[in-house]
């Protein structure tokens, strides 16, 4: 019996942003292999098991996926959001280059989901509606000189900048130390957005000015956009403003 891997991306929260490829794909699976309030959100099925780990496991939970998916059975590995955007799709595919020969002939399929990012983007508006990067403020997997260097080039080039995983615990200051450096590097007045559990009951977005963003509007649940000099506000009397980032650019960033 050859089995198979589906790495699922769940969106940002409720059900109604899962695709109906993912539904299907969790539908199929035998096993399911994930962070555990991600395997939460997902409806049990007579017949399924499921392995839950902790969040910081992530190349230990791959392999164990992979060699059950090579003992026959079709595993399904969730992860919030999209899979490929810091999440489990790449440490399945570094699992693989890394493990045994017989992973390599698995069948093996990524299903995309929405990407926190887009949530929040499409609640305030279009604030990636020009160029636009993500960048993930952990500096668990490359070191902090190097986040700091690609913010401020990035604000020097006019991308508006998506920021995944803005603080923690274990890392208190550094999106403090973030904003300080954008202040440097652009206007006062670029709107900031903290879109906090998108898709989900508890959900809020906060819009502020860059001279005002602080950390503590942020958690590990929070996507922060930042605007570019260009991104504008257009108000609406009665009516929740709209953030936009114009899709034509003057240049001179
Ligand atoms: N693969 C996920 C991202 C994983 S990194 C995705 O594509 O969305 C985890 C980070 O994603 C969090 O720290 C936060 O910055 C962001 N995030 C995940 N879900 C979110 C949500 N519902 N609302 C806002 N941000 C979210």
């Amino acid at each position: 019996m050859s089995g198979s891997m589906v790495v699922v991306g769940l969106g940002p929260g409720e059900a109604r942003f899962l695709t109906p490829e993912a539904a299907e794909a969790l539908e199929n699976a035998d096993a399911l292999y994930g962070y555990l309030p991600y395997l939460d959100r997902v409806p049990t099925r007579d017949g399924q098991t499921r392995h839950a780990s902790d969040n910081r496991e992530e190349l230990a939970r791959a392999g164990a996926a992979l060699a059950h998916a090579a003992d026959g059975a079709h595993v399904a590995m969730v992860s919030g959001g999209d899979p490929g955007v810091f999440a489990m799709a790449a440490a399945v595919i570094e699992a693989i280059e890394a493990g045994p020969d017989e992973w390599r002939t698995l069948d093996v399929k990524i299903v995309p989901g929405i990407t926190a990012m887009l949530a929040v983007a499409a609640k305030a508006g279009a604030p990636l509606g020009h160029d636009f990067c993500a960048i993930s403020l952990s500096d668990n997997l490359k070191p902090w000189e190097l986040v700091q260097r690609r913010l401020e080039l990035a604000a020097q080039a006019g991308f508006v900048i998506a920021l995944y995983n803005p603080v923690s615990k274990a890392r208190p200051w550094q999106l403090d130390k973030a904003f300080d450096l954008l202040r440097a590097a652009l206007p006062g007045t670029v709107p900031v957005l903290f879109g906090r559990a998108v898709g989900r009951v508890d959900e809020s977005l906060r819009v502020v000015p860059l001279s005002g963003a602080r950390a503590e509007f942020a958690d590990m649940a929070t996507c922060i956009i930042i605007g570019s000099a260009e991104t504008r506000i257009v108000e609406r009397v009665g009516l929740p403003s709209l953030v936009y980032t114009p899709r034509s650019s003057k240049g001179g960033a």
